[in-house]
């Protein structure tokens, strides 16, 4: 695919990528959490694509994206939903937004988004392209990362370019992600709600809209001590996730006695380090801010990842609201390093 397709946002390209998605091929679409590789959800081959596209396991589900809370008929089996409803409005103010919901699924959604099971991912996003395409295609629309399976996600159009090119038709070009993480995921088909993975809506402010105690909605799995995100209930979430090819460690975690050449630092704030031990420092916040951190995260590391340095080291940050998200990505993304080096 030519350099050319990333295309501006006009409508004239939000009507030329919903004929492309119409006809069953692929886009780059932008949302407020990171980019989305966007296949019609009702079409099982275009699905299918996305799969290959990702080298994604079948086993693992799609998001699907609607243009509205009102179109939930049309990803949802709204007889079953009907349990669920008083949850729904406790969240409605969240969408559009980064909050994913688990419910039961119509039988129009071909089995393959949902890798077999009875329940759908929803999502309505809240970027402004997103919602304008979904409502020109009128289609429900899967939309997983658009980036390589386990490799890191992308916050830009040229993160989907690099990584996806030779897939889609084209790419929306919405500029850079404002959330930066995936979307929270809360099953409303358990019993009291259950999140399942954490993301750019802070699971503290899902728990208050849903008048449940945060330890119930985080609730582990009740006999393995599971924590969020390693159940089979969130399948797809691998302990390792979002990793760049360099190795990858927590600054803290270091042991700094035979250190490599060329080592990468990422920084929440501005660090004691001596600042000679790196060959470049990304620093993503002066303040452990973390709307800054999670919004540029993923970029430092598509950009560290693109100097052929021999390691990158990472700060940490306090796991309380969007830093739960943070440190959830960051312990997945340094999983294979960390293995690798107590089994050395
Ligand atoms: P991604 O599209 O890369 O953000 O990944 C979406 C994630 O949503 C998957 O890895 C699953 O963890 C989760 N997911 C999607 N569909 C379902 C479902 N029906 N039940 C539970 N989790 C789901
Ligand atoms: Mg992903």
């Amino acid at each position: 695919m030519e350099n050319n397709c990333i295309v501006e946002p006009t409508t004239a390209n939000i009507q030329r990528a919903a004929d492309v998605l119409r006809a069953g091929k692929l886009i780059g679409m932008p949302t407020e959490t990171v980019y989305g590789l966007a296949a019609n959800a009702l079409d099982a081959s275009a699905v299918a694509a996305v799969f290959q596209a990702k080298g994604r396991p079948a086993t693992n589900p799609l998001v699907v994206h609607i243009a509205s809370s009102d179109r939930l008929a049309d990803v949802c089996d709204l007889a079953l939903l009907e349990s669920m409803r008083g949850s729904i409005e406790k969240l409605a103010g969240f969408w559009p937004g980064p909050l994913t919901l688990v419910l039961p699924k119509s039988a129009s959604i071909p089995p393959i988004v949902t890798a077999g099971r009875p329940t759908v991912a929803v999502r309505v996003p809240f970027h402004p392209v997103a919602l304008a395409l979904l409502q020109c295609c009128d289609l429900p629309l899967a939309a997983p990362s658009a980036n390589r399976s386990n490799y890191v996600s992308p916050t830009s159009a040229e993160h989907v370019r690099q990584g996806l090119a030779d897939h889609v038709a084209l790419i929306l070009e919405g500029g850079i992600c404002e959330r930066g993480l995936e979307s929270t995921i809360v099953s409303l088909v358990e019993s009291p709600p259950h999140l399942l993975r954490y993301g750019a809506l802070p699971a503290e402010e899902i728990a208050e809209a849903l008048q449940v105690p945060l330890d119930e909605l985080l609730r582990p799995e009740a006999t393995s001590g599971r924590q969020v995100g390693d159940g089979d209930q969130a399948p797809g979430l691998s302990p390792e996730h979002y990793a760049p090819l360099t190795p990858l460690l927590f600054l803290s975690e270091y042991d700094w006695s035979n250190p490599p050449p060329q080592i990468g630092l990422i920084a929440f704030r501005t660090l004691a380090e001596d600042s000679r031990r790196f060959a470049v420092i990304e620093q993503v916040s002066d303040s452990n801010n973390v709307y800054e951190i999670g919004q540029r995260l993923f970029a430092a590391l598509w950009r560290l990842d693109q100097l052929e340095l021999d390691l990158i080291l990472i700060d940490t940050c306090e796991e309380t609201g969007l830093g739960r998200a943070i440190m959830d990505r960051l312990r997945r993304a340094t999983f294979r390093a960390r293995v690798s080096r107590t089994s050395s």
